[in-house]
């Protein structure tokens, strides 16, 4: 096979630190497995657009114009042509929750539920296809889209779920619905105790309104359990998912190490269809560090990242971390949800393991506290290439915007939620508060790295739709044409380099991925129009053709091109081709 030889070579080539030098086209005797044709937007800053990619086995080979790259084609190259469309190097997400994402796929959908009544009508039909005693978990829904925006409660619920036990998550994650069947089984009631880094909401008389918000909702999760053959179907559905939408990697965060094996499996199978960086809950951090001293940190596919904390809830839930309280409920500034002690101890643990550690962070005063615990662990620790990240960075003080790039931490954000939230965050912290909020320009100017991702399932997985938020910051209400807090908008090419170098960088993963440069991996994606090329508003209108990793096909727009849809309207999927 003549391309087994070519990859055998370019792989001594990349041994010797050599294969990053070659910058033309593959010698006359080189030939391509794979060939895309289109305006290459490479992230590579030494050489930043070219005509065409080659790919010899999964990995980038070379890049030029169109006719220098057309010499490598042979009968057996298989030829992607993208007209006037944009070829980038593959979406990588910073921050989802994989597999709950491929479990929503297949549950109750509550985020386009306008109300009360339709709650109750989406609840009703799917409890009425599930088996006597099935958990019903997911949902997704949003009470900031409902009239007055009541909380909803186990009294909407319980009629039509007397035989399932429920659990319904508004879409950050960060509360829940249980029914009272769930309730029950988890034995909570009236003389429940609170829980410490969480809400158990209460009637005036004190019962439970089957609302639990962060650590509240531990005992009820506690009971559900999944199968190895349900974790596996998530992860397919998962899979085809972010293949459709130009996802060729991602962090998943808040891994339960239970679900380690449905990666291992998949990769194991050659089913994986994207690469998949794993952070596990920081308090099990000694699992982890064991973990890794046994079967060791992966590979490209499967990769130990490290360990996930929180240190905050969530602005939706009113649980995010402030030094004042919320203009909306001014009884509260927040929820801490790990005291600042045990948080210390485990990042302090987990970086002597040398795990990497990433932490959710929303509210000012979760990330000033944050931004100071990873300062001094660096410190007792000494220097080391660890690459801290807080986890959404959402809310931050001026005085903290520069400490990222002083102390080598990743800005993990999420730019969907800005079009989101901006809808109703300045209702909730008011309008100093928002000026700081979702900082990508001052971050970036500051000397910050960015790395982009979705959130996904509290936001769609869409790379394109967070480009196009980061760009434009535009909210989903149509409300602010110009941008919502528009001094922090950035490029389309700062978005990009975001979704691409910025998440390789964040996975310790730069010198192979993140980039199209000959000798990286050859993951790319095909996008119908050219996002620096078309006013910012259209980025919403751009689409997936092809999705390319390790330089196989594992995606490709049918029949017509696959559009992105706001979350509300449900988008035509292919699922990509079998292996
Ligand atoms: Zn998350």
């Amino acid at each position: 096979m003549p391309h087994a030889a070519v990859l055998r070579r370019l792989a001594l080539l990349a041994l010797a630190g050599l294969a990053s030098c070659r910058s033309g086209p593959a010698s006359s005797a080189g030939t391509a497995d794979l060939v895309v044709y289109g305006r290459v937007w490479t992230g590579d800053s030494a050489k930043p657009w070219a005509g065409a990619v080659a790919v010899s086995g999964d990995t980038v080979s070379a890049l030029g114009d169109s006719a220098e790259i057309a010499a490598l084609v042979r009968p057996e190259t298989r030829v992607l042509a993208n007209g006037d469309g944009l070829v980038t190097p593959g979406f990588m997400d910073g921050h989802l929750h994989f597999l709950d994402g491929g479990y929503q796929l297949a549950s109750v959908d509550l985020r386009p539920a306008n109300g009360k009544t339709e709650f109750i009508e989406r609840v009703a039909a799917f409890a009425s296809e599930r088996e006597p005693g099935e958990w019903i978990v997911g949902g997704d829904w949003d009470h900031e889209r409902w009239p007055g925006t009541p909380l909803p409660h186990r009294s909407w619920i319980d009629s039509v779920t007397p035989n399932n036990p429920v659990l319904l998550y508004r879409l950050d994650g960060h509360m829940a619905l249980a029914n009272s069947a769930a309730l029950r089984l988890a034995k909570m009631g009236r003389t429940t105790r609170d829980i410490p880094g969480g809400v158990i909401v209460r009637d005036p008389s004190g019962e439970l309104t089957g609302v639990l918000k962060d650590e509240a909702m531990n005992p009820v999760e506690a009971l559900i359990v999944r199968t190895d053959a349900q974790r596996d179907a998530a992860l397919k559905r998962a899979l085809e998912h972010a293949a459709a939408r130009g996802v060729t990697a991602f962090a998943h965060v808040s891994v339960p190490l239970a679900e380690l094996g449905a990666y291992q499996r998949a990769r194991r199978a050659h089913t994986l269809t994207a690469r998949a960086a794993l952070y596990f809950p920081i308090e099990h951090w000694r699992e982890v560090a064991d973990t890794v001293a046994k079967i060791g940190r992966g590979d490209d596919w499967v990769w130990i990242g490290g360990v996930k904390g929180y240190m905050d809830g969530s602005l939706g839930s009113t649980t995010a971390l402030f030094y004042h309280p919320y203009e909306d409920d001014p009884s509260t500034s927040g929820v801490l949800t790990t005291p600042e002690d045990s948080m210390r101890a485990w990042i302090g643990g987990a970086d002597s393991a040398e795990l990497q550690v990433v932490v959710h962070a929303i509210g000012e005063r979760a990330n000033g506290l944050l931004l100071s615990i990873f300062d001094s662990v660096a410190r007792a620790h000494g220097v080391r290439d660890r690459r801290f990240r807080v986890e959404h960075a959402q809310h931050l003080r001026r005085v903290d915007i520069p400490r990222f790039a002083q102390l080598g931490v990743i800005a993990s954000m999420q730019p969907y939620h800005a079009i989101d939230d901006g809808r109703w965050a300045e209702k909730r912290i008011g309008p100093e508060r928002i000026k700081t909020t979702y900082a990508f320009r001052s971050l970036l100017d500051r000397g910050a790295v960015l790395a982009f991702g979705s959130d996904w399932t509290v936001a769609p997985i869409e790379p394109l739709l967070g480009i196009y938020a980061a760009v434009t910051r535009r909210t989903l209400d149509g409300k602010n044409p110009d941008g919502w807090v528009p001094q922090e908008k950035i490029s389309v090419e700062e978005a990009l380099r975001a979704y691409t170098m910025g998440n390789a960088y964040g996975v310790f993963a730069e010198d192979r991925r993140g980039k199209l440069a000959p000798g990286y991996l050859a993951d790319l994606v095909l996008i119908d129009r050219d996002l620096t090329r078309i006013p910012p508003e259209e980025i919403e209108q751009a689409a997936i053709k092809a999705t390319v990793v390790g330089g196989r096909v594992v995606y490709e727009a049918k029949g017509g091109r696959v559009t992105l849809g706001r979350p509300t309207q449900p988008s035509a999927d292919t699922p990509p081709q079998a292996p």
